[in-house]
């Protein structure tokens, strides 16, 4: 079993000191536990031990997990968003993380609307250009964003989710998470409607230290929780 609330206060220790390193307020740091293929219960013990943000990859699994838990979260979706199922979870998260597309913002903003209801997102980069990855282009990133605000009134843009390529040694991967923070400090710097930047997510189980030196202010743990997912399930 793992004890989920000293996996959380050993979690909140390394973020800290990271913070300290790049001269920032350790609660600048936002952390959101990954609870994708864990359980309400699991979910129930994050959130006393003062979890605040959950995040669901799969909009299938947040929906059936979510009316289980009752412990008042912010939940995010993490994962590839189809358009047939943005209807979904229009209003039952704080924040679509990943959309990659013109045609995903235009489907969540058109069911925003018909909920009465803004949402937010940020823009799922993909700095690595892996090709078994989601996510836009760095250099098509501020194209996209003035499209979405041009043409989604009903969806805030607050900033830019990054997944870095997996890597043994997390410093293998410091180059893009600098170049993603550049992007997300040129693009915040610029005047576009509905776009206030505030998020920037980057960083995982295995490399949100490095992460959070390089500018992250909402880091993604999953693993280091909850430990290892059951894929068999
Ligand atoms: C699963 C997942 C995480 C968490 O990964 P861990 O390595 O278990 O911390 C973070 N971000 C995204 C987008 C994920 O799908």
């Amino acid at each position: 079993m793992e004890d989920i609330a000293l996996n959380i206060r050993r979690i909140r220790e390394r973020v800290a000191d990271a913070a300290e390193r790049s001269g920032r307020d350790p609660d600048s740091v936002l952390l959101t536990a990954v609870s994708k293929l864990h359980s309400a219960e699991e979910v129930e013990e994050a959130a006393a031990a003062g979890i605040t943000d959950v995040a669901e990859n799969k909009v299938q699994e947040l929906c059936a997990k979510q009316p289980l838990v009752k412990a008042g979260l912010n939940w995010h979706l993490i994962g590839h968003l189809q358009t047939n199922k943005v209807r979904q979870i229009i209003g039952k998260v704080k924040l679509i993380q990943s959309v990659d597309s013109l045609h995903l913002a235009l489907e969540i903003d058109k069911r925003s609307a018909a909920a009465g209801l803004k949402t937010d997102i940020l823009i799922q980069v993909n700095a690595a250009g892996e090709e078994q990855k989601s996510g836009v282009a760095p250099e098509l990133t501020e194209q996209l964003i003035r499209e979405i605000s041009l043409q989604c009134s009903n969806v805030n843009i607050k900033g830019i989710m990054h997944i870095a390529p997996f890597a043994e040694d997390p410093e293998d991967v410091r180059i893009y998470f600098r170049q993603v923070r550049e992007l997300y400090e040129r693009i915040g710097a610029l005047d576009i409607p509905r776009v206030g930047f505030e998020t920037l997510s980057m960083g995982m189980s295995g490399d949100f230290e490095v992460a959070i030196e390089e500018g992250s202010n909402a880091v993604r743990i999953g693993t280091a929780i909850f430990g290892a997912r059951d894929y068999s399930k």
